[in-house]
Formats: structure tokens, sequence, C-alpha cells
């Protein structure tokens, strides 16, 4: 396997180049442009926050959350006999470029890579099946990558493990998907194409490194949810004609 020569990545990072690749220039490459958040990201992060610490220590619940709770007492329930399953909330994972287990932070020959967050994580006893729990405070849509991309990381972080599965809980309207049998469930025979699936996205990226095309992809993302054009920076948006 060859691997493209993006200096380290995570799932969020593809999804921003996907959007506008400019906009991934001028944050991530060129970096004149802080990434800003709205106050519904931040009020996500807040979220995010509060599921982690009731997780750890059952600590209060805001209203808005408590019709998570259901869900976060099942986990917890996971914990127990007879399935004795370990809870890891809020667990980073990093890869190096050999697709080895490494430090957040590393340097050196086997730096970080390929970077990602995983909200909910439980573990059997025997380390051979995991479920990941994603929660999304955002509006409710489908994302294969970034299951896939959990599915790499504990497969390679957890040598034993067969089996993951992964799914998203959408706050707002209180519900998981996928919610068809079969998705977000992945076997460790997968392991080699998810991979070359995710390394295909980075290769694309790795195309704008070399090239130094970054195209401004003018969306209806623009106006309210670009920092670029926030800083009347866009050399696209808004349109001069
Ligand atoms: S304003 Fe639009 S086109 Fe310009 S960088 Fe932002 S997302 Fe891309």
């Amino acid at each position: 396997m060859i691997y493209p020569d993006v200096k380290f990545f995570s799932h969020s990072a593809l999804q921003m180049f996907e959007t506008c690749p400019h906009k991934y220039y001028r944050v991530k490459v060129l970096k004149d442009i802080k990434e800003t958040f709205n106050d519904a990201a931040k009020a996500g992060l807040v979220d995010h926050k509060s599921l982690e610490n009731y997780l750890k220590t059952q600590a209060y619940l805001p209203p808005h959350l408590q019709k998570v709770k259901p869900v976060c007492d099942i986990i917890l329930k996971y914990l127990q006999s007879p399935f004795n399953y370990v809870l890891q909330p809020e667990s980073q994972f990093a890869l190096s470029r050999k697709m080895q287990s490494c430090g957040w932070f590393q340097k050196g020959d086997n730096a970080a890579f390929w970077r990602a967050v995983l909200d909910v994580l439980l573990l059997n006893s025997t380390m051979t099946e995991a479920m990941v729990i994603d929660w999304k405070t955002g509006r409710e849509k489908f994302d294969q990558d970034q299951l896939a991309t959990n599915a790499i990381f504990l497969f390679l972080y957890y040598p034993y493990l067969q089996k993951v599965i992964t799914k998203y809980y959408w706050i707002k309207p209180a519900k998981f998907t996928p919610e068809q049998a079969g998705e977000g469930i992945y076997f460790r025979e997968d392991l080699y194409e998810l991979i070359q699936e995710q390394m295909k996205r980075v290769a694309v990226v790795q195309r704008a490194y070399d090239t130094g095309l970054w195209k401004c992809n003018v969306s209806g993302l623009c106006k309210n949810y670009c920092a670029v054009s926030q800083a009347g920076s866009c050399p696209d948006y808004p349109r001069r004609n």
C-alpha cells in the first residue's frame, strides 16, 4: 500500500476539503484563516462534554439532554454483569503513516498521520467485539466514511477485535442511524478495503498539494458557515462578475 504525502488528516479535515478545497487550503495549509465555530457548533461541544461526564460519573444532564439519558443508561448497563464491557468515552486514537498506533502528538518516524476521537467506545471483555456511538448534534445525515474510519482505528488498535458495530445517535430527533441491518457493522476481513477507500480520499487532497489547485466550491455554506468568507477573503465568494 502506498500512502500519499499529506502531513496528517482526520475525517473532519477530509470533510472540509471535500466541501471546499480552498477553505481547507486557507485553514489547514496556509493557516492565514482560523476556523470559526458558530453557536450551534459550540453548543454541540458542550453537549458532548455533558454526555461524557454523565457516562463517567453520572453527572447532571441538562434538560435538553434528558432524552439521551435512557441511551446512556443502556450503555452503562453494558458495564455490568453478564456483559462486562469496558467503556471509553471520548477516546483519542492516532495512527502513523505505517498504520501503526502512536501518540496523538507523536513526531519522528512513527509520527501521527491520522487522528480520530470516538465519542463512546464499548469493548467486550475479550476485546473481540466493539460498539461505537458517535453523538450528533447537527442536522441528520448519513456519513458512511466516519463509521468506516471508526472501525479502521479499532481494528488497528485492538489486534483481537473481529467485529465493530458503529452508529450515530442524533440528539435532536433522539434516534440512531443506521437503522438498516448490516450497515455500520464491520469485520476484520474488511480492513484492507476500508483503508484503501479512505486513502483514495486522502489521495485527492494530495493531488491538490501536488498541483497547487485548491478550487473554491461556492455553495449555500459560504455565506454563514465559512471563516474565509467571513474574513472577506474568498476569491470566488461573493461572486465578482
Ligand atoms: S466562501 Fe465558499 S468558496 Fe470561498 S472558501 Fe469558503 S466555502 Fe469555499
